[in-house]
């Protein structure tokens, strides 16, 4: 076969594009260097193997992907499969591409397709962190697109495996990057090879339909187009069936017939600007009859993998409901290229900072899922991908083929404790990728980690410097309290003696006084109680909030707490009698103080409360609400001054009700004849649903300012 005639295909496109002469002769030269490589090796179709790194780049090509990233493509088997040595592709292309090879060859090694379900995210966040250049994932779904095209060719069960594996984790990943154009592709193909009587099934009603479709389409044409030119507005519009894997995925989710899905067609209006997208839907409202519920603005607030576009449905020419998109031309290739579009909105030179622009890249993809992090709702991406994966986490491989997933940083020593607390407790040595590492190397995304084990280990302190995960530490900590209780002993004596002299307490060190807090506190001994403190189970603060009520308020009866009060609302006043102070109703979440009474136990106030400036300081405790307590409810009060006006009560308890927040009672007390104050009792869980409360409140133009209840004082000087 001849080499130019090949080219030719990849050629006609970049040629056609805003390339240097030099970028040209780069492509051409990296064909030509695989090409002589790859000599006399054929794929499972019997042709050439140059066709498939070929095909790849044409896709790439098509998305106007960066010189390098072409070049990479057209070399991405040569470090598998030739016996080229990567300083080879160094010195030819550059460095950006042997980065790119390079990754796609550490991807080839993995088979991503999951036994289980649930592993099916931990592979895709795996794969998204092992490429440390957006472009690596773009080669990659172009490859797998390729193999995709052409997997008539292998065994049935081979093509399923593969199928399922796109399923699985390439098409998630291309539609993640917004590449609608590719996610739909690697869909539909994988559909044909997973349920092929299914895929032909509805391929042959989707064709049948076509004529219904274009007469839809004209039919829509024919309503708005005298007002579209009224208004001078361009509009490209066009009817279309959904993908084949979309419609079968609707079949089944609602167990429905071809028939009776409604809505297969869609029509999709293509205009120059983003108001002219509002001055269609318009047009289109007004023309055929809106679908209540089914406008969906994602220009104002677009899907996070950046997809812009109206949505809405109507009853269509036909009387049959009819979806439609409008969107304007760049929202058009983002819906298809994605994050790919971003190679044609880019301005300057390719060749002259490659760097900075990979650089870029990555930036943007970064952006891109932090912003998929804010949007919780968008019910598609629950299971997004988080960032910190890129920074934060590493993927590793159990010996056999579980994916574990481990906080960066982390060492053989988190992954021993996060397969099992015994495997922890014994470990000896640990091999990554079959060889023997120190115990607190670092893993890398992909390691395969063994852990070799003795009978008589046992974990080392010093471990706890080493490891990275909560997980491993609280297990080597709880081996220690069991195993070196007299050290703990002494040393939590010694926290103790410290914190009673620092607060000088000394005087209440009694004869018996330890034990009987200990007991308070559910430990049986002084040595027990002693022991915890030692090895952190419990704070100073604890006991010396105990030694504190006893001397000022000896007679509060503080009861012992049982096992069921031990997930307390507030921490530091396990088993002691409290309350929560009215004057300033503090809400969890919020920093507050305890108050030693007299005869009412320990009153809880808000730290700024200002009837604490009379308290003096040996009364008052150290608290705070305990972080994971219940969804308990605490009544707080507001005032907020407003502008009399009719239904400004009406509308400020309507924006609590919005917040889905209940009113205890309310009433309204005028001023003069302009002003008011409304005092509001709510109740609340914690201070996030308080802020959200009263800055909704805060957005009627008539509220001058709302305040909390500070004292006592401020209600009574209400009368
Ligand atoms: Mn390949």
């Amino acid at each position: 076969m001849d080499n130019r005639l090949l080219f030719d295909q990849l050629n006609s496109i970049i040629s056609k594009q805003n390339r240097a002469n030099e970028e040209l002769e780069k492509i051409k030269s990296a064909f030509d260097f695989a090409c002589r490589l790859h000599e006399g090796q054929y794929r499972v179709s019997e042709e050439p193997y140059i066709l498939h790194p070929l095909e790849v780049s044409c896709i790439l090509a098509d998305l106007q992907a960066d010189t390098d990233t072409i070049c990479a493509s057209l070399l991405h088997d040569i470090l598998e499969d030739t016996n080229t040595q990567p300083e080879e592709i160094s010195q030819n292309f550059g460095g950006d591409v042997l980065t790119l090879v390079n990754g796609v060859t550490k991807l080839s090694k993995y088979s991503f397709s999951s036994r289980e379900e649930r592993q099916a995210e931990n592979f895709r966040k795996m794969f998204l962190a092992m490429a440390d250049d957006i472009r690596i994932i773009f080669v990659k779904l172009a490859d797998r697109l390729h193999n995709m095209r052409t997997l008539n060719y292998m065994r049935p069960e081979k093509q399923r495996e593969i199928a399922k594996e796109t399923l699985e984790i390439f098409a998630p990943l291309a539609n993640r990057l917004g590449m609608g154009l590719i996610k739909s592709e690697l869909e539909d193909l994988s559909l044909r090879y997973i349920n092929p009587e299914k895929y032909f099934e509805i391929a042959q009603l989707v064709a049948q339909a076509k004529s219904e479709r274009d007469q839809v389409v004209q039919a829509v044409i024919e309503k708005i187009d005298n007002n579209l030119k009224n208004m001078r507005i361009k509009a490209v519009i066009t009817g279309r069936a959904k993908s084949y894997y979309s419609i079968y995925s609707k079949m089944r989710r609602e167990q429905k017939s071809y028939q009776d899905l409604y809505d297969v067609t869609a029509v999709r209006v293509v205009v120059d600007s983003e108001k002219e997208c509002y001055e269609v839907l318009g047009l289109i409202h007004s023309a055929f009859k809106p679908i209540p519920g089914r406008f969906k603005d994602y220009i104002a607030m677009p899907k996070n993998n950046m997809y812009r576009s109206l949505h809405t449905s109507v009853i269509g020419p036909r009387g049959k409901p009819l979806e439609v998109q409008i969107r304007t031309q760049e929202m058009h290739e983002v819906s298809e290229y994605g994050i790919a579009a971003h190679w044609k909105y880019k301005e300057s030179g390719r060749s002259t900072k490659a760097d900075s622009d990979a650089d870029q890249k990555f930036a943007w993809l970064r952006k891109l899922i932090e912003f998929q992090q804010d949007i919780k709702d968008a019910k598609e991406y629950v299971d997004s991908v988080k960032l910190d994966l890129f920074s934060d986490q590493v993927f590793v491989f159990t010996p056999k083929g579980d994916v574990i997933d481990l906080p960066a940083e982390a060492t053989p020593i988190d992954f021993a404790y996060r397969i099992h607390t015994e495997v922890g407790h014994r470990t000896l040595g640990a091999m990554v990728n079959g060889k023997i590492v120190t115990l607190d190397t670092h893993l890398n995304n992909g390691d395969i980690v063994e852990i070799l084990t003795g009978k008589k280990e046992a974990p080392r302190l010093d471990w706890i410097n080493i490891v990275a995960t909560n997980q491993a530490k609280s297990r080597i900590r709880h081996w220690f309290k069991k195993n070196f209780r007299e050290e703990h002993i002494a040393q939590g004596k010694s926290l103790l003696e410290q914190e009673v002299t620092r607060a000088s307490l000394e005087g209440f060190m009694k004869e018996g006084k330890i034990l009987e807090i200990a007991k308070q506190m559910n430990y049986q001994t002084e040595d027990d109680l002693f022991a915890a403190l030692g090895y952190g189970e419990i704070s100073t603060t604890k006991i010396t909030n105990r030694l504190k009520v006893d001397e000022i308020a000896p007679q509060i009866k503080i009861s012992k707490p049982s096992v069921k009060k031990s997930t307390k609302a507030i921490e530091g006043l396990e088993g002691m009698l409290h309350h929560i102070s009215k004057c300033c109703s503090p809400v969890p979440g919020e920093p507050i103080i305890g108050v030693v009474t007299r005869s009412r136990g320990v009153s809880v106030h808000r730290e700024d409360c200002k009837s604490l400036k009379l308290t003096s300081s040996e009364r008052l405790l150290q608290i705070s609400w305990n972080s994971n307590s219940t969804g308990k409810t605490y009544v707080t009060k507001i005032f907020v001054e407003v502008i009399d006006r009719m239904g400004v009560f009406r509308d400020v308890l309507g924006k609590i009700s919005d917040n889905k927040t209940n009113i205890t009672d309310a009433k309204i007390k005028r001023k003069n004849k302009n002003l008011a104050t409304i005092e509001i009792g709510l109740e609340i869980q914690d201070i996030d649903q308080l802020n959200k409360v009263i800055s909704s409140i805060n957005s009627i133009s008539d509220v001058i300012n709302i305040k909390r209840q500070q004292s006592g004082i401020m209600n009574r000087s209400k009368g």
